[in-house]
């Protein structure tokens, strides 16, 4: 339990939070060979609404949909198009989600089927890379220490850390200050604290680090052409450490468990 002086923001995000852990559990189970982006979409808004929630993403600086669908080579902000999946897919789902006034998001990068050797690596990092920052977290901590966490699990096995899209601070809005990037020197940069909350969400490139954005003005691939992975938690700031709200763990007062 966190016995800090946000307590009631944190719990509300925290239900924010549970509502898009089971947005992505839902998305993945519905993710099969044949299914398109556009039916993910339908089945995300539907939880998110029928939990009480609104979507954080739909109408952001116009996003048309209520998840990002990045499959393959793209990195992060596909929008949910025609595409149907198949098997041997990598996909990304990022997903946010709006409760009295405060906001949860995350993201997961899953195979379809089975997945060549290389892309499981490539997930298995991206997601250890997530879980290294998040062990970071805590009052006094700086954001060096969670960005040198993840990127170290990216040069481990030589994968590109894209450094144009990164982390950010999230509360009553889905993207507030600070940055949050997954590079960093350990020691360096703004001390969290208690009550702040963050997103940690590394990007991890099975080729190169650099970005291209296509012509629909959202969607971000790799340059290369490489496959990417991305995983994003939701994170309160406590004295004991960090508090995950997204991972779908915290609280019995979620609305429609
Ligand atoms: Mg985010």
């Amino acid at each position: 339990m966190i016995t800090i002086k946000k307590r009631d923001e944190f719990e509300r995000m925290a239900v924010a939070g549970a509502t898009v852990a089971v947005v992505l559990r839902t998305v993945r189970e519905a993710a099969t060979p044949g299914v398109t982006m556009k039916e993910l979409d339908a089945i995300a808004a539907e939880v998110i609404r029928g939990r009480g929630c609104t979507p954080s993403f739909l109408g952001y600086h116009g996003f048309p949909a209520h998840i990002c669908t990045s499959p393959n080579s793209v990195i992060v902000h596909g929008i949910p198009n025609t595409y149907r999946l198949k098997r041997g897919d990598i996909l990304s789902i990022d997903a946010g989600a709006i409760y009295e006034g405060f906001h949860g998001d995350a993201a997961i990068t899953f195979g379809i089927g089975e997945i060549d050797p290389a892309a499981q690596r490539l997930l298995d990092a991206a997601e250890a890379g997530l879980w290294a920052g998040i062990q970071e977290v805590k009052h006094g901590a700086r954001l060096g220490d969670i960005g040198s966490a993840v990127q170290a699990e990216a040069d481990r096995l030589g994968y590109g850390v894209v450094r144009e899209y990164v982390g950010h601070g999230i509360g009553r809005q889905m993207h507030e200050e600070p940055q949050v990037p997954n590079f960093g020197k350990k020691g360096t940069g703004m001390k969290l604290r208690t009550g702040m909350a963050v997103c940690i969400e590394p990007m991890f490139n099975l080729g190169g680090p650099e970005t291209r954005v296509e012509a629909d003005g959202w969607t971000v691939v790799t340059a290369d052409g490489s496959l990417s992975a991305h995983f994003e938690h939701t994170i309160g700031v406590t004295e004991d450490g960090p508090v995950v709200f997204t991972a779908g763990d915290l609280f019995s007062s979620s609305p429609g468990d």
